[in-house]
């Protein structure tokens, strides 16, 4: 069964019948946010039902909205792995460094998660077609599951998507359309759309279940601890529904008592490129929105979003969490890229390894300590950004030609870990 009991607006507090296709508040503009009846839920269902299951985003079905879970459009959504990192932790300098390596998920990172819920709920609401624009990865996510689903799916992503990801929705039946600028540029071609053939609108933000899926990163974060939090946890936000969500699930395991109501919640960490961080910039002015950020430029794609419509959200969570924002500039992100790679066997993300970088700037400035659990979300595998991977490029061998003799391999000095050279001796 379904403990969702309404929705409420974010910012005026109207409440509204949640079994309705709604966008933003109909009074204010503003998101929506599923509520439950938690009280019901903690009376009915004991952790220890939840613990039994098997792991993954549907163990925690009840604080989630389908009114059917057992019809869930579903992927295979297992939970991602909790990493200790230790020689990149010891690169870094950052002892409590964990990873959330959320590049196992169907269609190569979180973005799946959303689109479970979003979906599956779209389904019950009697949803046809559905329409998004994305910096790409929710393209490929929603396309991916409304493939599923067997629903229409437009996708708007800006021309300088990785192609990976543009490929990746067109390859799930998606019509796919590119446009010039950013992601806020692709937003008004759907608003256009949406208005003109009656599409549903899933934009970030402008429906409320894509946050209900995000938040339970932060359910399988606190299950993978033995039901405790960390200390820090560091999050690469374009949108920020991520950060969004986990904060109000939280919340929600606090209110069921899941998690002790004293224990503080963790420190948010909003990590943004130095090529587009309007969070960074409004967290440090104090502000509770942010400015549209000009010509926003960064390889991280999915960190390319120029006015988050949650900024206030966000920011209030960091604020009431005493966290912080952080911007990398992209040589570092993909300085760090390389370096989870090489001491891990990591193929991070660049909005992951922007995040890395964040937590060991962080770590750097003393505002993270060593005895302090940090977790970092890798969102989603480097493999969707093929023209940014880092490393050497391989060497061909002419035919008859072998690998260097023993001696000459000697000589050529290879890298070890902590070496630090880039170069392949000639
Ligand atoms: C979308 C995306 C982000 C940003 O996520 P938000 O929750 O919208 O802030 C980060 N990393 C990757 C890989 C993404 O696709
Ligand atoms: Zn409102």
């Amino acid at each position: 069964m379904s403990f969702l009991t309404h929705l409420e607006c974010a910012a005026c507090g109207r409440r509204l019948d949640p079994d309705r296709p709604w966008q933003l508040c109909p009074a204010c503009d503003h998101p929506l946010l599923a509520r439950y009846d938690l009280a019901l839920l903690g009376r009915r269902i004991p952790l220890g039902n939840l613990e039994r299951r098997p792991p993954g985003l549907w163990r925690y079905r009840e604080l989630l909205p389908l009114r059917e879970p057992a019809r869930a459009v579903s992927l295979g959504e297992g939970a991602t792995a909790l990493l200790q990192v230790p020689r990149l932790a010891e690169r870094m300098g950052v002892p409590g460094l964990l990873v959330k390596d959320e590049g196992t998920l169907p269609t190569g990172t979180f973005k799946a998660r959303g689109a479970a819920v979003g979906v599956s709920r779209a389904v019950e609401l009697g949803v046809r077609t559905l329409a998004l624009p994305t910096a790409g990865n929710a393209g490929a996510a929603w396309a991916a599951y409304g493939a599923r689903a067997g629903l229409e799916v437009v996708v708007v992503m800006p021309e300088t998507t990785p192609s990976v990801i543009r490929r990746e929705a067109a390859a799930c039946g998606a019509d796919v359309y590119l446009v010039p600028g950013s992601i806020a540029d692709a937003a008004a071609v759907v608003r256009d759309g949406c208005r003109r053939h009656g599409w549903y609108d899933a934009s970030t933000l402008q429906e409320p279940y894509r946050i209900e899926g995000k938040k339970t990163m932060g359910f399988e974060l606190v299950d993978q601890l033995g039901w405790r939090l960390p200390d820090v946890i560091v999050y690469p936000t374009g949108g920020g529904v991520g950060l969004i969500g986990m904060w109000k699930g939280f919340q929600e395991l606090r209110a069921l008592g899941w998690l002790p109501a004293s224990s503080p919640l963790p420190r948010f960490v909003a990590a943004q490129s130095a090529g587009c961080a309007p969070v960074v910039r409004a967290f440090a002015s104090h502000a509770e929105r942010t400015q549209p950020w000009e010509d926003p430029a960064t390889f991280a794609a999915g960190l390319r979003v120029p006015k988050p419509l949650g900024d206030f959200l966000i920011l209030r969570a960091l604020r009431e969490s005493a966290g912080t924002a952080v911007a990398v500039p992209d040589e570092t992100i993909a300085a760090t890229m390389e370096l989870a790679g090489a001491t891990e066997g990591m193929v991070v993300c660049p909005e992951g390894a922007a995040a890395l970088a964040a937590a060991e700037r962080l770590r750097r400035d003393g505002w993270i300590t060593d005895d302090q659990t940090v977790a970092v979300f890798n969102t989603g595998t480097g493999l969707l950004y093929e023209d940014s991977l880092p490393g050497r490029a391989p060497r061909g061998l002419r035919a008859g030609e072998g690998l260097p003799s023993p001696d000459a391999w000697a000589a050529r000095g290879l890298r070890g870990i902590g070496g630090g050279g880039r170069e392949l001796p000639t």
